[in-house]
């Protein structure tokens, strides 16, 4: 019979299953017999062998055989009851902190016990904590030991592991007649379907438990394989799926563009010319763009959405350009303002805070057509705004949009057409990432500083020298320079990062009197922030006090000095991009890492880093490796790589090959498709969502 089958297969056909269980197997995602095989072990047990009481050593995971020595009650500071039991080699004691009146009768009458456990060093040598037990009979022939090693499982409340053992058992029973379909071209070299996920619930006594603990055992890179496939598809048919749509042929005429790029102070480095080459071809095509733009901090993305923005706008159409948080928003307003008004372009703003009369006027501008280009947040994507003739969107990404946000910004063309998608990142994503999370979107790559950068001196010290660094401060902005403090918080606390920012402040402006300071964070209203950022940039504040709301972004080419407060507890993302606020200018610039000691092992690790290098690319690999792909994107994204049996640091060498699969499917075997896609993400499917 085929898949469909165990895939339909509801788990309460499984004996021992009601609704009850169901529900709660429903919670670890669950649902169907194939979803039972899928659930796989996290780790092993090895019940295949007993281990003279002799030679046990603490914090393994043995089975035991010996005979009862007795059963008393402790009393230390917990009550315990305890039971020692022998064999001809060693004497160890059992302890329960919990038990019933049964269980204690039974033990206290003697006899052979089994016993599977931790062995830990406890107060009377060592000690089981709770072993799991059975009484063996006379005939111990009757009780053999497992024949394959011990699974151990995700559990969820009311589903323990010997729960899951034995449906699983019978979901493994149903395998052998009815397999699994196989998706894939058969390898020889690697295992089936079928039988890799035998092996991974029952490996044999002599399995390779160092592979399988790192999970390079060849049945789960067989597994990790159609996986990370899996999640390829997915985009891959979402992309498919946008590019059926027609979008409008963005070729106009480029003298305003000529314009603009005549009135820019400096000349496009090669790398921007090479990506807005790129852009601009996918412009012209009638089928939607969906392109992502990386770049390092400061390598100007900017200038480069400009000129796309250009293109669309000289072929009649408009542009929506959307950034994560107002501030970024402000800034990319004032960029696009400064550049375009002369040439005539008309920009409306919108934003939550927008409201009343003044949002009744950016409506208008936006739904008339006299704003040709449209700037704000995520409000820019509500119901009530009507765009008039959207030939762009650009995202200005900042780790905060996932493919359900991008998708929700499709709808908004017109006569079912739909606007291309240009996608920045304001930092580099590591190659793998980019390979899984974007693989609906083509890349463009900006891989070089304009000239003139020097790279940011970085210098790590504690914060008992913070004196040190005040007067470091106070020796700066006397040179003219201007400097940013930066206050982090472990809290996701708004309200704390600002009222430490506030004290951090308070004390700046006793130690430094002669300064001008400015105080900017998340609690401040849009206009107090825009007021400090441009006296900040007119140089009207010398020292600009900062929660990490200042990360994206902010250009202030004049500052030169940043002080980080506690770095140890940022992102290595996430202080690049920080430090990347300085070294702008022509002057030398520096970054102070003031952490609070100690640092521990990987914390000074990680500052290192930071002190080596300044490429941005080699930072979020190191990311990547230190803190996994959740952190690395956002929390937002992480739904989008959510990986349960491939890991993208281990297995990220796959993805070429797994890329090649995946088309040669998508065009050769889209009902393959379909069926990996349920197989593995079931309703998470991005597709499905469309
Ligand atoms: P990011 O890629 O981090 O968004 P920006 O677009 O903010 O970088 O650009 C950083 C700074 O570099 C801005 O002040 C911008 O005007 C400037 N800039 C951009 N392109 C060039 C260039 N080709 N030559 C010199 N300066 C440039
Ligand atoms: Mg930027």
């Amino acid at each position: 019979m085929s898949e469909v089958v165990l895939d339909q297969l509801p788990v309460t056909r499984l004996k021992g299953v009601g609704t009850q269980l169901a529900m709660k197997l429903a919670r670890l995602r669950i649902h169907s017999v194939q979803d039972l095989l899928f659930h796989l072990p996290i780790r092993y047990l090895d019940r295949t062998r007993i281990t003279p009481i002799g030679a046990l050593q603490p914090n393994s995971d043995v089975v035991i055989e010996g005979d009862i020595r007795g059963c008393d009650l402790a009393f230390g500071r917990r009550r315990s009851l305890i039971c020692r039991v022998q064999d001809h080699t060693g004497i160890i004691t059992l302890r329960f902190f919990h038990f019933s009146t049964a269980q204690r009768q039974n033990l206290a009458r003697g006899g052979k016990l089994r016993c599977f456990g931790e062995v830990r060093a406890g107060s009377t040598g060592l000690e089981m904590y709770h072993p799991e037990y059975q009484f063996l009979d006379e005939n111990p022939a009757k009780q053999p030991l497992q024949q394959h090693l011990t699974a151990v499982y995700p559990v969820a409340e009311g589903v323990n592991q010997q729960r899951l053992r034995t449906i699983i058992d019978q979901a493994l029973a149903l395998l052998s007649d009815r397999s699994l379909t196989e998706f894939l071209e058969q390898d020889n070299a690697a295992p089936s379907l079928g039988d890799a996920i035998k092996f991974l619930h029952q490996p044999p006594a002599d399995a390779p438990l160092d592979l399988l603990a790192s999970g390079e055992h060849p049945a789960q890179q067989r597994l990790a394989f159609e996986e990370m496939l899996a999640h390829q598809l997915s985009l891959l048919r979402l992309r498919q799926a946008i590019r059926q749509h027609r979008a409008p042929e963005l070729k106009g005429d480029d003298t305003v563009l000529l314009e603009f790029l005549a009135s820019l102070p400096f000349p496009l480095t090669n790398a921007q010319q090479r990506v807005s080459q790129e852009i601009k071809q996918d412009l012209e095509k009638p089928s939607p763009m969906l392109r992502l733009l990386q770049g390092d901090v400061g390598s100007g993305k900017t200038v480069v959405s400009a000129i796309a923005a250009l293109q669309c706008v000289a072929s009649g159409r408009q542009v929506a350009l959307m950034a994560p948080t107002e501030i970024l928003a402000e800034q990319h307003r004032n960029n696009f303002t400064r550049w375009l008004e002369p040439l005539g372009i008309q920009i409306a703003w919108l934003t939550g805070k927008v409201k009343g009369k003044a949002r009744e006027r950016q409506l208008a501008m936006i739904g008339t057509g006299d704003a040709q280009i449209a700037i704000g947040t995520h409000a820019l994507f509500q119901d009530q705004v009507q765009f008039h003739g959207l030939g762009l969107i650009i995202i200005d990404e900042q780790h905060r949009f996932g493919v359900h946000q991008r998708l929700a910004l499709r709808n908004k063309g017109q006569h079912g057409q739909i606007p291309h998608q240009l996608v920045m990142t304001a930092t580099p994503i590591p190659r793998t990432l980019a390979m899984s999370a974007y693989a609906d979107l083509d890349c463009s790559i900006i891989d070089e500083l304009p000239p003139g950068r020097s790279p940011v001196s970085t210098v790590v010290i504690s914060n008992q020298r913070r004196l040190e660094v005040v007067e470091r401060v106070r020796n700066a902005c006397a040179q003219g320079c201007q400097t940013y403090w930066v206050c982090t918080l472990i809290e996701e606390s708004e309200l704390l990062e600002a009222e430490a920012a506030e004290a951090t402040a308070d004390a700046l402006h006793l130690l430094l009197p002669e300064l001008p300071i400015g105080l900017i964070h998340g609690r401040l209203k849009p206009a107090e922030k825009a007021a400090t950022m441009s006296a900040f940039k007119a140089g009207e504040i010398q020292l600009l006090v900062a929660t990490t709301v200042i990360e994206v972004g902010v250009d202030v080419p004049n500052a030169s000095l940043m002080v980080i407060e506690n770095p140890e507890r940022l992102g290595l993302a996430q202080l690049h991009q920080l430090r990347g606020r300085v070294g702008r200018g022509q002057a030398e610039s520096y970054c102070v890492l003031l952490y609070s000691p100690p640092l521990s092992a990987a914390g000074s690790q990680r500052l290192a880093i930071m002190r080596q290098t300044h490429d941005g690319f080699q930072i979020a690999e190191k990311d990547l490796q230190l803190r996994g792909p959740g952190e690395v994107l956002g929390t937002r994204q992480t739904g989008d790589v959510m990986l349960h049996i491939a890991d993208l640091q281990r297995d990220g060498h796959l993805l070429p090959e797994i890329r090649r699969t995946a088309e040669k499917l998508l065009t050769k075997s889209p009902d393959r498709v379909s069926a990996i896609i349920r197989r593995w993400l079931g309703e998470t499917d991005h597709f499905s969502q469309v």
